[in-house]
Order: C-alpha cells, then sequence, then structure tokens
C-alpha cells in the first residue's frame, strides 16, 4: 500500500569535522586538549603518582550537544584523578610513560579510523601492521618468513598464541589436552584455558627452580608423565619475564624438550621479549629465538601507548588456519591476508601505528638506552635494598624486583608490606604489594625513565626504616 513519505525532520547540525576544508573547530579543539594533556604530563612530578579520591564528571549526555569548553572541562576533571606514570615515583606496575610519537600516533590513528579487519577498510596500515610484525619477528630471531599480528594486550595475544597451537596439533576437539608451564606463568593462561573451554587442570604447572624460572627437569619429568599416559599437550609456555620477580624460563633447554616431544613452544614475553631486540640486552633471553610463537607487550616497557601487543610466529600461516573464515563480506585482500582473518578480534584499531613511530622516535640507541636504564636501576636499587639483612629478595634478569621480610609469619610480612606501601606512598613513591609464593612481597618495576638514583635512595630509607619498626621500634 503506498504512503506518503514522512516530511523531513530538521536535523540540527552534527559536530563532525568538515570535509570540505581543514575545520577550524576541530582544530582549536585538539589544540586545546593538547595543550591540557601537555600542562598535565608536565606537572606529573608536582602530584602524586596515585591521585586522592577524584570527582567524576556527569555521566550521562544531556538533551542537548555540549560545547567544546564544557568537554574540555569535563576532560579535565577524568585527568585530574588519573594515575600518573610519568612521575618519577611510579614503580609499581608495567606501566611506563608515554613516548610523545606514540601519543601523536594515537591521536592519529583515531582521526584515520581505519579498520584493521580488512585491507579494503585500512590499505596502507595493513600493510604497516604485517611489515612491522615481520621485522619485529626476525629481530627476535623468529627467522625467514616468520610474522604475526597485533593484539590488545598480552592476554588475547596469550589466548590466539593457544588458540593456533591447538590448532595446529589438530587438538581442537580434545577436552583432555592440557597446556604446561612454570608455577610463575601469567593468570591470563588460566583465562586463556577457560575460553577454550578447557578445565583448570588443564593448566599444568611445574615448579621453578630457586631462580624463578622453570626447571627444565621437572618439565621433562612432566612431559616424559604426560606421553606415557596419552594426555595430548597442546604447547608449553616459557615465560620471559615473570610478573613479580621477572625471571624468564630457561629457554633453550626448554626448546630441546619441546623439540624431542613435537610440543609447540610459546613464550610469553610480555615483558622481557623487548630485551631482544637489543644486541647487548638479548643474552637475557637467549633461546627465544627458537620459540614457535612469541607474545611481546611494546607497552610495558618502552613506552608505546596502551594497548600495544604482538603474537609474533615462526610461521604465521598458523593464525588463518585458526581464525580464518573466509570473510564472505570483503574483497579479497590484495596484500597477503585481512587482519580480521589473522586472529580473535575483528574491528581493530591501528595500534601498530604507535608503535611503529615510537620506535623510530627512539632509534635502536634509544631502545637500548631505554633498557640499559631500566636494569642499571633495578641493580642499584638491588645493591641498596642487599644492605638490608632483614629482607629476602627475589629478583631476576630484567628490571624486576621483588623483597619480603625474611623472617616472621605470613601475617607479620602482609602487615609490613601495607604499611611499607603507605609510607612509600606518602613520599610520593609507588611500588605495588604482589602475594607470592603464599607471602606478601613489595615489587618495583624499574622501567621509568624519570626515577632517578635520589628516588631510590629514599625506596631503601623507607624500607629500611619499615624494616626496624617491624621489629619494634614506633611506626611513624
Ligand atoms: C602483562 C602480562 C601479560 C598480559 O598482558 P596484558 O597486556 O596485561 O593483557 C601476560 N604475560 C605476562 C608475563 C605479563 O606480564
Amino acid at each position: 500500500m503506498a504512503s506518503a513519505p514522512p516530511a523531513p525532520r530538521a536535523i540540527p547540525p552534527l559536530p563532525f569535522a568538515s570535509p570540505d576544508q581543514p575545520d577550524a573547530r576541530l582544530q582549536a579543539f585538539l589544540e586545546q586538549a593538547s595543550a591540557q594533556l601537555c600542562a598535565w604530563l608536565g606537572s606529573a612530578a608536582s602530584r602524586s603518582p596515585l591521585p586522592g579520591l577524584s570527582v567524576l564528571p556527569c555521566i550521562e549526555p544531556q538533551r542537548l550537544g555540549l560545547s567544546d569548553e564544557v568537554l574540555l572541562a569535563d576532560l579535565q576533571l577524568v585527568m585530574d584523578g588519573a594515575f600518573s606514570p610519568s612521575h618519577p615515583g611510579a614503580l609499581a606496575h608495567l606501566d611506563p610513560p608515554p613516548l610523545p610519537a606514540s601519543i601523536a600516533a594515537d591521536l592519529i590513528c583515531a582521526g584515520l579510523n581505519n579498520n584493521l579487519l580488512a585491507e579494503e577498510l585500512s590499505p596502507s596500515l595493513s600493510r604497516l601492521e604485517r611489515s612491522l610484525a615481520a621485522w619485529l619477528a626476525e629481530q627476535l630471531g623468529l627467522g625467514k618468513g616468520a610474522g604475526g599480528v597485533a593484539a590488545s594486550g598480552g592476554s588475547l595475544s596469550n589466548l590466539m598464541a593457544l588458540v593456533t597451537a591447538r590448532q595446529a596439533a589438530g587438538l581442537g576437539c580434545r577436552g583432555d589436552a592440557v597446556v604446561v608451564c612454570s608455577a610463575d606463568a601469567h593468570v591470563s593462561l588460566a583465562k586463556a584455558l577457560t575460553v577454550m573451554g578447557l578445565p583448570p587442570q588443564a593448566l599444568v604447572r611445574v615448579p621453578t627452580g630457586p631462580e624463578g624460572g622453570l626447571d627444565p627437569g621437572r618439565l621433562q619429568v612432566q612431559l616424559e608423565r604426560l606421553a606415557a599416559g596419552g594426555v595430548p599437550v597442546i604447547a608449553v609456555v616459557a615465560t620471559a619475564g615473570t610478573t613479580v620477580r621477572g625471571a624468564v624460563d630457561p629457554l633453550k633447554p626448554i626448546a630441546a624438550l619441546c623439540r624431542r616431544y613435537g610440543h609447540w613452544l610459546h613464550v610469553d614475553g610480555a615483558i622481557g621479549a623487548v630485551f631482544a631486540l637489543s644486541p647487548r640486552h638479548r643474552h637475557r633471553v637467549a633461546g627465544l629465538e627458537e620459540a614457535d610463537s612469541v607474545t611481546v607487550n611494546p607497552q610495558k616497557l618502552l613506552g608505546i601507548t596502551k594497548t600495544s601487543s604482538l603474537l609474533l610466529l615462526a610461521r604465521p600461516q598458523a593464525l588463518e588456519l585458526a581464525f580464518g573464515t573466509g570473510l564472505p563480506y570483503m574483497e579479497p585482500s590484495w596484500g597477503g591476508a585481512h587482519g580480521g582473518e589473522q586472529g580473535l578480534q575483528g574491528t581493530r584499531p591501528a595500534e601498530i601505528l604507535k608503535l611503529w613511530l615510537g620506535l623510530r622516535q627512539l632509534g635502536h640507541e634509544g631502545i637500548e638506552a631505554v633498557l640499559d636504564g631500566a636494569i642499571q636501576r633495578r641493580r642499584e636499587l638491588q645493591a641498596l635494598l642487599a644492605a638490608i639483612p632483614e629482607l629476602t629478595l627475589l629478583g631476576g634478569q630484567l628490571h624486576l624486583l621483588a623483597f619480603t621480610l625474611r623472617e616472621g609469619s605470613g601475617a607479620a610480612a602482609e602487615d609490613w608490606s601495607q604499611r611499607t606501601r603507605q609510607a612509600l606512598l606518602d613520599q610520593q613513591l609507588m611500588l605495588s604489594r604482589p602475594l607470592h609464593g603464599g607471602r606478601y612481597h613489595l615489587k618495583a618495576v624499574l622501567g621509568n625513565p624519570h626515577t632517578r638514583s635520589e628516588h631510590l635512595r629514599r625506596i631503601s630509607g623507607v624500607v629500611a626504616e619499615s624494616v626496624r619498626c617491624q621489629a619494634g621500634a614506633p611506626w611513624p
């Protein structure tokens, strides 16, 4: 039945940028937002890394769209309550200050609003991702033809690695398959198994040795036991840089065992793999080049803005086997493969842009300087804390250092760790308080390039004082 079309309703002007000429309003908006960001970054040292309670702006949209002025004021409220990774005392986690090129690239990425799902939605950026992933994989020693895909975080990279390994081994339908890793492997592996429909006991944890790395002798016993029982193994996961102490599993002997038993070796190098980018530091993760797949998180030390993670593989074709769908509603890819066929994510921003520009801003020397500085600061803090006999230190090859009271009950260690963290925070020094091996520790991550010797000395001073207080002197 024919009816008259509805009368057109007047549409108010919308705030999209003009496609006809440079948009003056957009430009002013970005300039003002940039000025606020620069002011925030440039005043980080005068605020605590962890702000006190923050004010939340109004949450819901109003009937009419708000002016740029109001929007910028709202943004400022959120900024004022944000954690400050640029504060020199921000040493709690793997969250360094952002690189300027990376910030700018993130902005451009948003402005381009391309989609890594498919080539026609991101032609040059898809190529950039493939090329940079291949270059990084080669730098890590994964060989000719190696490559991979960017992912929004290391948890996702690890999940994709395990799904890919399972598919490559033809174990997609086996509910009894297991993943073998060290007792100190990252929690994201447990999440990955949940997503993969496997029970918690499918994560077989091998004890670590005294240095915090997976013990290859015990790994061999475990692999032998699994083989004898006919239990299918999806992958062995070695960790290059454990989350609490930065230990690196002995990758070469683990790789040899994987070859012998025919297992996929995934290296979770979310923390440590970037050390392979420097000839001077590569030895810290020796054996990385023998992996089938590697997770690397440039967001954790190099200052690439979040998120920046990649899954790199010696044979990247395995990704398409695991994740390819044929993308029936897209033109075929002309450059290799659609991003959406290489991983779990569909629509995805070009996170590669800020990695590419950030690495080029640093240069090889800059990358090395970031790594050098982190290792030096860890050594310096380690030397300072080693002079406090009441402490046990847990370090490794990288830039993390955990410590706790050598003696006393778990409850005493917990109490001490809480009080000491607060005493440090009172001096704008932020450490974290991980529970490791059933005992609370304090942990410093020394990747912040703004941290100087004076901060490290202040940390050791506060800690020495807290140890005295724990032993009976009054807490301040
Ligand atoms: C941080 C981390 C992950 C997870 O990375 P996200 O980016 O936080 O998802 C995985 N493994 C290790 C060893 C990590 O330190």
